[in-house]
């Protein structure tokens, strides 16, 4: 372990290009459950499909519902080791920016400011029928009041956090920003994440067939481990932490 971590930092101080990849796993070290791990929000309940949103009531109250729940995660959440260090390399010109497939904003909370946000952000809500945007806090305030699924104040439209639901397609300029990010490093860092979710599975395939160096920090293995030059299965804090204090 102790070697890798050393193998990493010096890959780190080498690199021209460097990017991080990060799933849920860089959160739950602040509290904020991920979907696959025992315990994870899956175990609790299914996510409303975006179809399922935009054709019934009862769905739309539903995933008012979740959402509400997780908002009061994410609001209590402060970042962790693991955000900050990414921040702090990214300051020091170590890191280009952070691919993330959450939508807590922690990354941005710890002060990372190139921030690709493959999902959307959840601290935002968004009308799917005109521009209107607006913080999501006072809605979901109003969602627990009333007990009903709110709609957009401008034009009566449907009124959804500003994030990806399954079944709704990625935002393209977002998703062809990060392509290229993972096509121009020359080490990928990723953490967090079980990979199996597209195209977080596919974007460690393409750094790595662009000549990239490919580590994965997951406490589990993943489908991607046999691709990658390093693997650490340990948590991430400690592991970037470790990492920190070995670059020359
Ligand atoms: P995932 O839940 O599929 O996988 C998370 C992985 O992280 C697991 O393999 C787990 O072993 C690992 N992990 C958990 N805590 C860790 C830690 N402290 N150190 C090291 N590894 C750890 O997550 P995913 O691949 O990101 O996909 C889930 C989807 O759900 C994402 O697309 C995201 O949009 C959404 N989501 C986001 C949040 C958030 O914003 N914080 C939380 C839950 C889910
Ligand atoms: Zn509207």
């Amino acid at each position: 372990m102790e070697e890798t971590h050393q193998k990493v930092a010096d890959w780190l101080a080498q690199s021209r290009c460097t990017v991080a990849f990060t799933g849920a796993g860089i959160s739950t070290e602040s509290g904020i459950p991920d979907f696959r791990s025992p315990g994870g929000i899956w175990s609790q309940s299914q996510p409303v499909l975006y179809q399922d949103f935009l054709a019934s009531a009862e769905a739309r109250h539903e995933y008012w519902r979740q959402k509400s729940q997780s908002h009061g995660d994410f609001v209590a959440a402060e970042p962790n080791a693991g955000h900050r260090i990414l921040a702090k390399w990214e300051q020091q010109s170590r890191l280009v920016g952070v691919i993330t497939q959450n939508i807590d904003g922690l990354h941005q909370s710890a002060g990372s400011r190139n921030v690709l946000q493959l999902h959307g952000t959840a601290r935002q809500v968004a009308c799917l029928d005109c521009d209107m945007e607006a913080e999501a806090d006072p809605w979901v305030k109003e969602f627990i009041e009333t007990d009903r699924a709110p709609s957009c104040p401008e034009c009566g439209g449907l009124l959804k956090h500003a994030t990806i639901s399954f079944g709704q397609s990625l935002p393209p300029e977002v998703l062809r920003q990060a392509s290229q990010w993972a096509q121009d490093c020359d080490l990928l860092l990723v953490m967090g994440s079980s990979l199996v979710v597209e195209p977080a599975a596919s974007l460690p395939r393409l750094a790595r067939r662009s000549g990239a160096k490919l580590v994965i920090v997951n406490r589990e293995p993943t489908e991607q481990d046999p691709l990658a030059d390093a693997v650490l299965h340990a948590g991430i804090g400690e592991t970037l932490a470790e990492i920190d204090q070995r670059i020359a």
